[in-house]
C-alpha cells in the first residue's frame, strides 16, 4: 500500500476544517491544501482565474468542477505533496470526488474525516469569523480588539470574508446540503469515513483526529 497520506477533511462551512487542517499539517508535516484559500489568493492577486471566480465566491456559489479539479491537479504536482496532503474544501461534489481518484491514481484517499457540528453553531461561528488576508490565519471577532485588526502571524490585515455575510452564509449552507453532504455516503461506502465531534475545544478535536490517524497507520 502506498504511504502517501491523503486525508480528506469534510464538514459544513464553519465546522473547523481550516483550523484543524492547519494544526494537523504541523503535526503530520504534510501540506494543507484548501481550494478556498487557493481561489481567494487568485482573487486577491487579480489573476485571470481570480477575475473569473470573484463574483461566484462572493455569492457563496461553487466554481466549476473543471476549474477546481485543474487547480488541485496542479497543486498535487508540487514537491511538498509527494508525502500527502490534508484536503480542505475539496472534493465538494461527486464529480470532484471522482476526479480526485483519477488525479491520485494508486495513491487513493486514505481516510475522510467529517467534522460534525450542529447547524445552530455553524452560522454563529461563520458570522464571527475573521481571516488574515495574507496568510489565512483564523480569528474570531472578539480577538480583533486584542490584535488591532493585524495578524499576529504575518502582520497582514484581518478582515471579514465577503462570503461570511448572512446572505452568503445561507446560500453556502444550502449548497453544502445539496452538493457536498452526499459525499459522506460516498466515503462511508468505501469504509473511509470517520466522524469526529467538531463541537469541542479545537485542541481536543485535533487530538481525536490524530488518534484516529495513528490507529489507521496514517501520517
Ligand atoms: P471555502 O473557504 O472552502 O469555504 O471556499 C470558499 C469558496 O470558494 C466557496 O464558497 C466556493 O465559492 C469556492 N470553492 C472552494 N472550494 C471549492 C470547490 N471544491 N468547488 C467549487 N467551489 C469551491
Amino acid at each position: 500500500m502506498s504511504t502517501r497520506a491523503i486525508v480528506v477533511v469534510l464538514g459544513k462551512q464553519g465546522a473547523g476544517k481550516g483550523t484543524q487542517c492547519k494544526r494537523l499539517a504541523q503535526h503530520l508535516d504534510i501540506p494543507h491544501v484548501s481550494t478556498g484559500d487557493i481561489l481567494r489568493a487568485a482573487v486577491r492577486d487579480k489573476t485571470q482565474v481570480g477575475l473569473e471566480v470573484a463574483s461566484i465566491l462572493e455569492a457563496g456559489q461553487l466554481v466549476s468542477d473543471d476549474l477546481v479539479n485543474r487547480l488541485v491537479k496542479e497543486r498535487f504536482n508540487e514537491a511538498d505533496a509527494a508525502r500527502g496532503a490534508l484536503l480542505d474544501g475539496f472534493p465538494r461534489t461527486d464529480v470532484q470526488a471522482e476526479a480526485l481518484d483519477e488525479i491520485l491514481g494508486d495513491d487513493g484517499v486514505k481516510i475522510c474525516i467529517n467534522l460534525d457540528v450542529p447547524n445552530a453553531l455553524v452560522a454563529d461561528r461563520l458570522s464571527s469569523r475573521r481571516v488574515c488576508q495574507e496568510c489565512g490565519a483564523i480569528y474570531t471577532d472578539s480577538d480583533i480588539e486584542a490584535i488591532s485588526g493585524t495578524c499576529t502571524n504575518c502582520g497582514g490585515d484581518v478582515v471579514q470574508r465577503a462570503d461570511d455575510m448572512p446572505e452568503a452564509i445561507i446560500k453556502r449552507l444550502e449548497v453544502y446540503e445539496r452538493d457536498t453532504a452526499p459525499l459522506l455516503s460516498f466515503y462511508e461506502s468505501r469504509g473511509l469515513l470517520v466522524r469526529v465531534d467538531g463541537d469541542q475545544d479545537p485542541q481536543e478535536v485535533t487530538a481525536e483526529i490524530l488518534e484516529v490517524l495513528t490507529e489507521r497507520g496514517i501520517g
